[in-house]
């Protein structure tokens, strides 16, 4: 037994104890001891204080209440207000999860109905939010965690024994390293190796979307630097977006057996898009390079910190998640080593500016010296108009567009520009600024905004309000999903409407089937949001292209339509947002590294930022490796 477990055992009266475990960087001891279980938190207190670890006390499994008894008692202590769809038992940890439509009617004033139940059936209640809109994947992801209990409890208690083999809370003299195996001078396939005498850690690891083939998709995961892909210690995802998230699952096939931390909701979104992936592939008639399985093994190996959360990863590194403002669930990591060693923060794609959908990047931190910030935007000349500006711009064309009984059509990106849009469009109609017309979703942009339902907690202030008061902007009437393509048809032959589909750049997907159709329609409207690479359909119809050949189908079109470009709403900073992120940091950086951007774009960025704080700045290529301390 770890030592740290044998001095919190040695500190609780004699006999009380029946099994002291670790889940993750968690402590949980097991009591046999009613009256302890129900009177014992001042000792734990005490106890904290000491070994200045979160301890949680839970019930050892042979005082539970029957499962049929608990059920029985929850519901006569819960309001039926409250909603509650699910409960599942965890035998193993003696917990209930209560999921439920209004978790705040579960917990009661300060935790006073969770409490009850509590010492009324001496199980451990948590509370799940269920979602709005059903999702599939987050009731899957939830029962493959439940099913795989028993080997989760062994996986997170083993990850505690690694973490407080040689415990410590004094400052460590180490050093630390970062190497960029991705998203060096580059916009994709993120990968960076964080390097310590203790640690190996790879923060994210995606592919390179704009390649199809080939190894610069990649990052070089073939380094000696990283060696047997299962000595890699943890992995921390940033955000759910394939040039972050996508060969997680391929790191599980190459004998990976690690955790990955990241948020509930970067778990769900990117499981979800790892099995689209999986589709594309076979849609494409090539073989994926990973199948379902290793998503299921990524979901298993998952262990998810809310923002603010402190977290010990390995016995040198500690991690807290903040905010980034990009897309749902997003995180800025704030690295610190060795015990305050040396401070490390890394930004993953961000957002400075206030969107609707989520509030600005965190960027004030406890400590910091060395940032590693994106760049994809950096350019002197990558200034985003004020919202306010382009969304006029975007009421003007659509109003004139409905006036002549055309159709409005959007290809979004799924994940955050699409769910930013409907708030917009939602928002317009329901101010009268856009006429009662119907707004469509196609594509699989529905799933994602599902998911966004189940996590109100990671959505900007605003928006958590409307759903905390009965509001839900996403569940509005004004939305309506197309299911089929008999739905489909009937929205292409219908009266004035807005489509939003994905794909973004009009590569496969349900925007191509509205674009050929809509497309020879002069009264129609196309705008374009995000990016479009230069060679992708949406990239030669934004160039003006007047005719053009559809990929899937291999039919020639005639664009007679309008076409619009809005940029400015993007889920990323613009320039002024990246320096000012900067130059409002506390504690200011001592050293910045810039990636995750075009190498004009990031070498511009480095250098005026240069100019400005006077700190060492640093634009790594690919292979390149950083002394951090
Ligand atoms: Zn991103
Ligand atoms: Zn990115």
């Amino acid at each position: 037994m770890s030592d740290i477990l044998k001095s919190i055992e040695e500190e609780l009266p004699k006999g009380v104890i029946s099994e002291s475990i670790f889940e993750g960087a968690n402590i949980v001891i097991y009591t046999s001891d009613k009256d302890f279980f129900k009177n014992g938190e001042g000792k734990i207190k005490e106890v904290v204080d000491i070994v200045k670890k979160r301890i949680e006390l839970r019930a050892d499994k042979k005082l539970l209440a029957s499962e049929e008894d608990t059920e029985k008692t929850i519901k006569a202590l819960v309001e039926q207000e409250a909603g509650i769809t699910n409960m599942i038992f965890d035998v193993q940890r003696s917990t209930v999860i209560i999921e439920a439509k209004k978790p705040g009617m579960v917990i009661g004033k300060g935790g006073s109905i969770l409490k009850d139940i509590k010492v009324s059936t001496l199980w451990t209640p948590t509370v799940q939010r269920s979602s709005a809109i059903p999702s599939k994947i987050t009731e899957k992801i939830r029962s493959v965690l439940y099913a795989n209990n028993n080997y989760r409890k062994k996986f997170l208690n083993d990850i505690g024994e690694k973490i407080y083999k040689d415990w410590t809370l004094d400052k460590m003299d180490i050093w630390a390293r970062v190497t960029y195996l991705g998203s060096g001078r580059q916009v994709g396939r993120s990968c960076l190796l964080l390097q310590t005498p203790n640690s190996k850690i790879l923060l994210d690891c995606g592919i390179n979307p704009g390649i199809s083939k080939g190894p610069d998709r990649f990052p070089y995961l073939d380094v000696s630097e990283i060696g047997d892909i299962s000595t890699i210690d943890a992995i921390i995802l940033s955000h759910a977006h394939t040039d972050h998230s996508a060969l997680i699952p391929y790191l599980y096939k190459m004998g990976y057996k690690g955790p990955v931390y990241m948020t509930a909701p970067t778990r769900d979104i990117s499981a979800l898009l790892a099995l689209d992936f999986i589709g594309v592939a076979y849609k494409q008639a090539e073989a994926p390079i990973f199948r379902a399985e290793q998503v299921k093994d990524m979901v298993k190996h998952s262990i998810c910190l809310n923002y603010g959360e402190v977290h010990d990863i390995t016995p040198d590194i500690r991690i807290t998640f903040y905010n980034a403002g990009h897309v749902l669930g997003s995180a800025v990591t704030h690295i610190n080593i060795g015990n305050g060693a040396h401070n490390f923060v890394y930004t993953g794609d961000t957002n400075y500016k206030k969107s609707r959908l989520l509030d600005p990047a965190v960027n004030r931190f406890p400590r910091a010296e060395t940032v590693t910030l994106e760049s994809t935007y950096g350019a002197k000349t990558d200034i985003h108009p004020p919202m306010r500006e382009v969304e006029q711009e975007f009421l003007d064309a659509a109003n004139e567009t409905i006036k002549k009984g055309g159709k409005i059509l959007l290809p979004e990106l799924g994940l955050g520009h699409a769910q930013e849009t409907m708030l917009r469009v939602e928002e317009a109609i329901r101010t009268g600024k856009l006429p009662e017309i119907p707004v469509y979703l196609d594509g699989m942009l529905w799933d994602i905004t599902a998911i966004h339902t189940a996590y109100p907690d990671f959505l900007s202030s605003n928006v958590r309000g409307q759903i905390f008061q009965d509001n839900n902007p996403f569940t509005s009437s004004i939305l309506k999903r197309v299911g089929s393509p008999t739905e489909r048809k009937e929205v292409i032959e219908g009266g004035p409407c807005i489509i939003i589909a994905t794909s973004g750049m009009l590569v496969g997907g349900a925007s191509v089937e509205y674009f050929r159709n809509l497309a020879d329609n002069p009264k129609n409207l196309l705008i374009f949001g995000c990016y479009q690479a230069p060679m992708s359909l949406g990239g030669k119809v934004k160039a003006g292209e007047k005719v053009v050949r559809i990929e899937e189908s291999g039919e020639t079109v005639e664009v007679k339509m309008r076409v619009e470009t809005m940029y400015g709403l993007s889920p990323h900073s613009g320039r002024n947002e990246l320096v000012q992120y900067i130059n409002r940091m506390n504690p200011r950086p001592k050293k910045i590294i810039i990636n995750h951007g075009e190498v004009s774009k990031s070498l511009d960025l480095a250098s005026s930022l240069y100019k400005m704080n006077r700190v060492e700045t640093t634009v790594p290529r690919n292979l390149e490796t950083i002394r951090l301390k």
